[in-house]
């Protein structure tokens, strides 16, 4: 059999020409980057499709969030969970605040509202809760938390780019919400990210911070960075815009066909679509549960490589176990986290997946029990 690979995801292109047609005019103008043309349509089109009155673009998702947190401007405690991208924390040691860990819920894996409770104290200052796999948080229970104990609310929401809430766009929960726009990501301007917010006040700091604080040709106000997304990267998310409803449909249809698949299949279990949300379909992650299924997590794994099927462990080891945080933190304060991080995978997922693949997967799933219960 002549199969070829298959990887957890491919990038979302637009057809070629759209995108050559988009550039052409970065040839008249010459301007590659520092907010020209691109830059300021992508965000005006981007403010109306993620429905937020404000929004900076940044070089990358990982940008948005560090310098959201910068902008606090505090140093003290912020409660997240392990269950990320190491982005999201460290980001927030980047920014001089410490990360204090919460674990998540069985549910769908993101903050276990009812523990956050526990991990305030005198130096909290904000909580980053992360909408893992494009399922939201509980941001209706969050912002109880963090009104009641005045602290700031952002999100890493670049799993949840598009996903709406109660006819909501997700970013208009909490105080800032940070998108991703890497390649593997459900929309993609090659590398980016943004920062969506509706106090007025951040958008002159953060658009300072992004660009070294320079404000006017002799003045520089702030310590800021190098943070700006350029014209070929915005000319990009233009084009990937203009298809983010179709690519979203048919993200939509494998993911329910990979449901349907599994839906029997004792000891994996996925994660159902929320009540009240328009989701993404960023990622399906399955969790095996050893004890059901007669096969690890770890086999299974194998087995598909075996196949040449690629899919990832998102997110294993978990941050408290990596080798720059292991000494300062023990993942059995989060065993929720844990527990998800020994038996995830995330198998693959993208607008270009067929939807025989999609059953060829299945398939291989199926037969490892089959194998294994001889
Ligand atoms: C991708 C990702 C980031 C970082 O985004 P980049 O655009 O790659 O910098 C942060 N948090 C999570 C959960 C992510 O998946």
């Amino acid at each position: 059999m002549n199969r070829k690979n298959i990887y957890v995801t491919e990038a979302t292109l637009p057809k070629f020409e759209e995108y050559i047609s988009e550039i052409e005019s970065i040839w008249e103008t010459r301007w590659l980057t520092n907010m020209g043309n691109k830059h300021q349509e992508l965000e005006s089109n981007l403010k109306d499709y993620l429905n937020t009155p404000h929004i900076q673009l940044f070089t990358n998702g990982h940008m948005s969030i560090e310098l959201s947190l910068k902008l606090l401007q505090t140093g003290g405690e912020v409660i997240t969970t392990p269950f990320t991208f190491v982005s999201t924390i460290h980001a927030i040691i980047n920014a001089g605040l410490k990360p204090v860990f919460c674990d998540v819920n069985e549910k769908d894996y993101t903050i276990d509202v009812t523990k956050i409770k526990k991990c305030i104290t005198p130096n909290t200052v904000a909580i980053l809760p992360v909408h893992v796999y494009g399922n939201i948080c509980d941001v209706e229970k969050i912002q109880k938390v963090a009104d009641k104990h005045s602290l700031k609310v952002i999100y890493d929401a670049a799993h949840a780019f598009g996903v709406r809430y109660k006819n909501k766009g997700i970013a208009e929960y909490g105080d800032i919400s940070c998108f991703s726009f890497h390649a593997t990501k459900v929309f993609n301007t090659i590398e980016g990210g943004c920062a969506c917010f509706s106090n007025t006040a951040y958008n002159e700091i953060l658009s300072n911070y992004k660009n070294f604080g320079i404000t006017g040709p002799e003045t520089v106000v702030a310590i800021g960075t190098n943070a700006k997304m350029n014209e070929f990267s915005a000319a990009m998310g233009l084009c990937n815009l203009k298809n983010i409803c179709d690519n979203i449909e048919i993200r939509k249809k494998l993911v329910e066909r990979y449901r349907k698949n599994l839906e029997r299949v004792p000891g994996i279990n996925y994660i159902d679509n929320q009540k009240d949300v328009v989701h993404n379909y960023s990622y399906f992650p399955i969790f095996i549960d050893e004890s059901k299924c007669y096969y690890s997590r770890d086999e299974l794994y194998e087995e598909l490589i075996h196949n040449r099927v690629y899919s990832r462990k998102y997110f294993y080891p978990l941050i408290t176990d990596l080798e720059c945080y292991r000494n300062q933190y023990s993942s059995d304060e989060t065993p929720v986290a844990k527990l998800a991080s020994s038996r995830v995978l995330v198998l693959p997922l993208y607008p270009t997946l067929a939807i025989e693949d999609v059953d060829f997967i299945c398939e291989i799933i199926k037969k490892e029990k089959e194998n294994t219960d001889e």
